[in-house]
């Protein structure tokens, strides 16, 4: 039957590139690392050696590897420091603080030395990038180890890590570690650092920190020695036999992307458990100040991993630690760092947003450098919500902040596309509105295109599918494709890739044998449109009508009555719809009454015919 047998397996070698699944290229690689540091708490340098196993599962041979040496950046004329001297809006934690650094208060870690399976390697340091040349190329799903010896001198707090912050918290040991960059199907992400944001590898750490005995440390992940440590972290009940001399704590942390700790010998600790969560840890200095506010936070905090839990998916270690430290409040996995001495609403506030991170920069970890929206913006968002669920406030207004500070940086002519990577924004103003408010109302408008009830399951199936993976932004949107039955790439291209505006207007109302309402599309941006009629008997009417390109509706919100009406085709610039009623019963209509439409004119939204149709008849705008 066959001409011959080879001609049968060309065909399947033919075909088989075909076959391959679809999401083929996104493997990613693994880290594990071993360190064994001491620090010094007098000349507060740190010596240390790093074992870092580093699994290759791309289909690359990969000739070099990069990784972060964050302390380097505080050294003056370092790439932080020169940008935060020259724009215009400067981080007030930073402005030349690091100029004024002197030669005993800046950051560095030296690398002594650096083999692979044994070998030298070639590396030479760029600023905050060490670049190393390998003795032997890793070959696609091979294996290779890399012993490090590094020596470090902790920074004065300047901005995230460093030694006594302003609250006089000792070591706020954050981006401390030779890291390794993150290597993926975009190439190597080794970005400088320049104070915004992150990513890492997924991995375990096993970390042993020797120091003064008197010092407690708080950190990522779970201490494996507590019986010998003490501090409050062994279990109820058992006696610590805690040797002579400094102190070795070892600490364990799987399947995360990074490691942070902080120390100080004023610390307290506190332990508190969520129901069907994990046990949360809380350190902060003894200060009766504080004491109160830290207290009253517990409660607040478990109610918080237990509300992210029911409607965002479930937090998947069984610690987290709430840190006194740092310059204001920074995620890391299993822990973040704040300031401490605030009111107990700003401490509350700072919290929730740094607990929420554990889902979206700690669990899911988007490249935050590339997309700073879908990890500030989505904790924004879901950390407003439960603030508003915990303080009993309105859910519908939850985000206003977000949707005013974009409105204010239009006004200001700030605004620039979020797709690009969060370094390059011209200013802090335009990256920080766009990561997080814009972050914020990405989601909350796409609750208005999808509805409600789509939008948390899709917000969860996000979750559970992503977790650990390094999601990208159409990863995300396919879930709410998927989730919804709606096409939602054109919303994401919109928001993300431009700076065109919704604006949408009642533009006349007109008798005749019913009441005809045009509305005009005056923005560049199309959206659905949900419009609302009050009759003067007081009784309401929402007219759906949906956009073509959705290639579909939501679900019915079944908030008011709806009615459904034809799509808008996305070209046309006015849409008009009957209403089968006379003008004279109606009091008033209104575009987009939830607000959820970041509709930059909302006078033009609403009209009033108390008074009659005179002021909508024939209106050139
Ligand atoms: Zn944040």
């Amino acid at each position: 039957m066959f001409r011959n047998k080879f001609f049968f397996f060309t065909l399947l070698l033919t075909f088989a590139g075909h076959w391959l699944p679809a999401q083929d290229y996104r493997w990613q690689q693994r880290v594990e690392y071993v360190m064994d540091v001491t620090l010094d708490v007098k000349t507060h340098k740190m010596t240390g050696t790093q074992k870092l196993t580093y699994y290759n599962n791309s289909k690359d041979t990969l000739r070099k590897v990069y990784y972060h040496l964050y302390f380097n950046a505080f050294q003056p004329g370092s790439m932080m420091d020169v940008r935060s001297r020259n724009i215009s809006d400067p981080d007030g934690r930073v402005k030349d603080r690091i100029f004024k650094l002197k030669d005993d208060e800046i950051g560095y870690q030296h690398i002594q030395s650096l083999k692979q399976d044994g070998k030298d390697t070639q590396y030479k340091v760029n600023g905050t990038v060490l670049e190393v040349t390998l003795p032997k190329a890793l070959l696609p799903g091979a294996k290779t180890v890399f012993d490090m010896k590094f020596e470090s001198q902790v920074p004065l707090q300047v901005r995230r890590s460093g030694r006594n912050n302003r609250e006089g918290v000792a070591y706020s040991m954050t981006q401390w570690y030779p890291k390794l960059a993150e290597y993926d199907f975009q190439g190597w992400h080794a970005y400088q650092y320049v104070a915004r944001e992150f990513h890492g590898v997924w991995g375990d750490f096993d970390v042993k920190i020797t120091l003064d005995p008197t010092f407690v440390i708080a950190g990522t992940g779970k201490l494996k020695n507590a019986d010998k440590v003490g501090y409050g972290y062994e279990e109820p009940g058992t006696t610590v036999k805690r040797p002579a001399g400094d102190l070795t704590w070892n600490f364990v942390a799987k399947n995360v992307i990074d490691f942070a700790w902080a120390a100080d010998p004023d610390y307290l600790h506190d332990r508190a458990q969520v129901p069907n969560g994990p046990e949360l840890h809380f350190f902060y200095q003894k200060n009766d100040k504080i004491l109160d506010n830290w207290k009253k936070m517990e409660g607040f905090a478990i109610r918080h991993f237990e509300h992210m839990n029911k409607t965002f998916g479930k937090y998947p270690y069984d610690s987290y630690s709430i840190i006194q430290g740092g310059d204001g409040g920074m995620e890391y996995p299993m822990c973040t760092l704040i300031l401490g001495e605030g009111s107990l609403g700003g401490l509350v506030g700072v919290m929730l947003h740094e607990a929420a991170h554990s889902w979206y920069q700690g669990v899911l970890a988007s490249n935050e450098s590339l997309y700073p929206w879908m990890d500030e913006g989505f904790t924004d968002f879901s950390s407003q919500e439960s603030e508003a669920v915990l303080l009993n406030t309105s859910l519908a207004e939850a985000h206003a902040g977000s949707y005013n500070a974009y409105f204010s940086l239009i006004k200001k002519g700030l605004q620039e596309p979020i797709s690009q990577h969060s370094d390059h924004y011209n200013t802090n103003t335009a990256y920080s509105t766009a990561s997080y408010a814009m972050g914020t109302v990405f989601l909350h408008q796409l609750k208005y295109i999808i509805g409600e009830e789509n939008f948390y399951k899709g917000m969860r199936l996000y979750f559970n599918t992503w977790k650990f993976r390094h999601p990208e932004p159409n990863d995300f949107i396919r879930v709410m494709e998927k989730v919804s039955g709606l096409q939602l790439k054109w919303y994401m291209s919109y928001w993300v890739n431009t700076t065109k505006k919704i604006d949408y207007s009642i533009k006349t109302v007109l008798e005749n044998g019913g009441t005809f309402v045009t509305l005009e599309r005056m923005g560049e941006f199309p959206m659905p449109v949900d419009l609302v009629v009050t009759f003067k008997d007081g009784s309401k009417q929402l007219y759906y009508i949906p956009l073509n390109e959705t290639m579909g509706g939501k679900p019915d919100e079944k908030v008011i009555p709806r009615k459904d009406l034809e799509v808008w085709p996305w070209v046309n610039p006015t849409y008009t719809l009957k209403i089968d009623r006379p003008a004279a019963e109606i009091a008033s209509l209104e575009i987009d009454p939830s607000q959820r439409l970041a509709d930059v004119d909302r006078k033009n939204n609403t009209a009033d015919l108390s008074n009659g149709l005179k002021a909508y008849s024939n209106i050139i705008r």
